[in-house]
């Protein structure tokens, strides 16, 4: 590890220890190396299959005309290239590090894009799922949420009783994950927003911090003075080059992650 980052790890740990109210905010990133693609990474989905990235667009748009062949869609497996495994994958050193820090009572919350659940897997207490979570499903009129295995889809689907229905509105369900185009549900957007309004350290992981609603809280964060802003990224993004965040630690959130936590261990015993 070259020594400019040995540096920049025994800053973001200090400032950790020090911090009053810290939070992470996590993308895609953090969650390759537990084997799901990306989007914009260098072997993101996106980069792999252009075309995958404009089926996203139309996804949502489906699920407005009818909901029907959504589901349908989605029980299917015609929804073209996909992130991986989701049910199957595991969380990694950089998701157990930050449940860790959460444990050491020094990270208040994760704020995540990602519908992965592995930081909730990883023991993360406090998740607000930004882009929602793929175990769940969410009611459209309500916002209900429910988990996916409480009802059967494919059943429903043999029956032709899709789309699976709100047990509290009668609404219609579709997956909890926020589709492209989609608003984002009030009731986490409300939260994430309160998160960066009162935060005093950003801890930024694995993200390109491109798509909004999401990218904008670090700017959100960046407008109090005295709040420390840090990115975990394998390469620079806008926040880095528009001076939102302080500094980036460019490397993997895998092994950055782990790092930091070791060395507010140290500082924690000396
Ligand atoms: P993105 O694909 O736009 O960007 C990922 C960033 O992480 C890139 O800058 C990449 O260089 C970096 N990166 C990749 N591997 C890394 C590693 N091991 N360590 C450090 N950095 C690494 O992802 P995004 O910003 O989260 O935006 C994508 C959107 O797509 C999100 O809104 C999210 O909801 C969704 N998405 C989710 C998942 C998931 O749940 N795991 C996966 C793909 C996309």
């Amino acid at each position: 590890m070259a020594d400019d980052t040995k540096g920049f790890i025994r800053k973001a740990a200090q400032s950790l220890v020090e911090a009053r109210y810290a939070v992470a905010l996590t993308g895609a990133g953090i969650s390759t190396e537990s084997g799901i693609s990306d989007f914009r990474g260098p072997s993101g989905l996106w980069t792999r299959h252009p075309e995958a990235d404009r089926a996203a667009y139309l996804y949502y748009e489906t699920f407005l005309k009818n909901p029907k062949s959504y589901w349908t869609e989605t029980l299917s497996s015609a929804r073209g290239p996909g992130l991986g495994n989701l049910w199957e994958a595991q969380p990694n050193p950089g998701h157990l590090a930050l449940a860790e820090l959460e444990k050491m009572s020094l990270l208040k919350c994760v704020i995540t894009q990602n519908i992965d659940a592995l930081h909730e897997k990883a023991g993360s207490q406090r998740v607000l799922a930004y882009h929602g979570n793929f175990m769940k499903l969410r009611c459209i009129s309500c916002g209900a949420r429910y988990w996916r295995e409480e009802f059967d889809l494919e059943q429903l689907q043999q029956e032709d009783k899709l789309p699976p229905r709100c047990r509290r509105c009668r609404g219609i369900l579709k997956s909890d994950t926020v589709s492209f185009g989609e608003p984002i549900p009030g009731d986490v957007a409300a939260q994430s927003l309160a998160e960066a309004q009162v935060c005093d350290l950003m801890l930024i992981c694995g993200t390109s911090a491109v798509v909004y609603p999401f990218a904008s809280l670090p700017a959100v964060a960046r407008e109090r003075t005295g709040v420390v802003i840090i990115e975990v990224n394998a390469e620079p993004t806008p926040l880095t080059r528009d001076g939102i965040s302080d500094y980036l630690i460019q490397g993997k959130t895998g092994e950055i992650l782990p790092a930091i936590l070791a060395e507010v261990r140290r500082l924690q015993t000396h």
